[in-house]
């Protein structure tokens, strides 16, 4: 059975192997698929696209844009169309937001002696900086053994270092992908710790602006659960989609491809995923 990967972040954001080397790497890996699904940029992907050409890898256009829904919620686009004016001016407008949180989490730490530069961290690390990448500087600087570690006592929600950036409303977040002719994916449902009901309430919220899909497999999901969130796509006609979340060397606990070990999205899922897509452009 052909396997693919619909979750794969890369330099273009906070992953750290580049567009090219992802796929170097699905190649390697036997992978006939996989999604670039990038934070808040699609800057990652034509790259990707020639080297899949190369390599005979299928590339899927996607991003992944972090909303909240009483908590932090994150929503998968993909097939978005690139050119899509109201997509651009939204990721315009949510780096720029990105840019300033970043920009006040530098000074915070400047501010404790920490010898880092956000004009030198936006040479390094492009346009969409994220929180791993403030993770690998303090790493590199020693204050951190890992980006785990830098998480857990610096940069995590309620740790010193942490500001909240502004975000999309998840019914703009939905609304825009959808109006950019993609489809608007909800991502690792468990990751929010809701019960049936919460879980339940999300995806009949998310319905109401154009929600399409689900991401029903991923890193470290049991089979059960995984079943469970089938069984949910099923019942509120949404597509399945599965993939690893891989960021390289920022969660090396999580592998492209086999996530935790035992991830195995067939392309089946991706046929799904390019139906609905095809129902969404007549
Ligand atoms: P940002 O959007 O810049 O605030 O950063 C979000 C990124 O940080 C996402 O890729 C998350 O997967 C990652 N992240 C959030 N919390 C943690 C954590 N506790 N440990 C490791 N990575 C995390
Ligand atoms: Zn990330
Ligand atoms: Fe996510
Ligand atoms: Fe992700």
């Amino acid at each position: 059975m052909r396997q693919i990967d619909l979750h794969v972040h890369t330099t273009a954001s906070d992953g750290t192997y580049t567009p090219t080397q992802a796929v170097e790497l699905a190649a390697r890996l036997g992978l006939s698929a996989i999604a670039v699904t990038d934070h808040d940029t699609v800057a990652g992907f034509d790259e990707a696209r020639k080297a899949g050409e190369k390599l005979g890898v299928e590339l899927v256009p996607g991003i992944e844009i972090s909303t909240h829904f009483g908590r932090a919620v994150h929503i998968l686009g993909y097939y978005i169309d690139p050119k899509s004016r109201i997509l651009a001016d939204t990721l315009v407008w949510m780096i720029r937001e990105r840019d300033v949180r970043n920009r006040r989490m530098v000074e915070a730490m400047a501010a404790d002696g920490i010898p880092i530069s956000y004009e030198r961290m936006r040479e390094r690390f492009g346009t969409a900086i994220g929180r791993p990448n403030f993770g690998q500087i303090l790493v590199e600087l020693g204050y951190a053994s890992s980006v785990q570690d830098a998480f857990d006592r610096f940069i995590e929600k309620g740790q010193k270092y942490y500001r909240s950036r502004k975000m999309l409303s998840i019914e703009r977040t939905v609304e825009t992908i959808v109006r950019a002719g993609g489809v608007a994916v909800l991502a690792h449902p468990f990751q929010y710790r809701l019960d049936d009901a919460g879980l339940r309430e999300l995806i009949e919220h998310c319905l109401d602006y154009g929600l399409g899909g689900m991401e029903c497999l991923y890193s470290g999901y049991t089979a059960e659960q995984s079943a469970y969130l089938l069984r949910l796509a099923r019942e509120y006609s949404l597509t399945p989609t599965g993939g690893s979340d891989f960021h390289g060397l920022n969660k090396p606990a999580i592998s492209m491809g086999s996530g935790k070990g035992d991830l195995f999205v067939p392309y089946e899922l991706l046929e799904g995923l390019k139906e609905r897509k095809e129902k969404r452009s007549e």
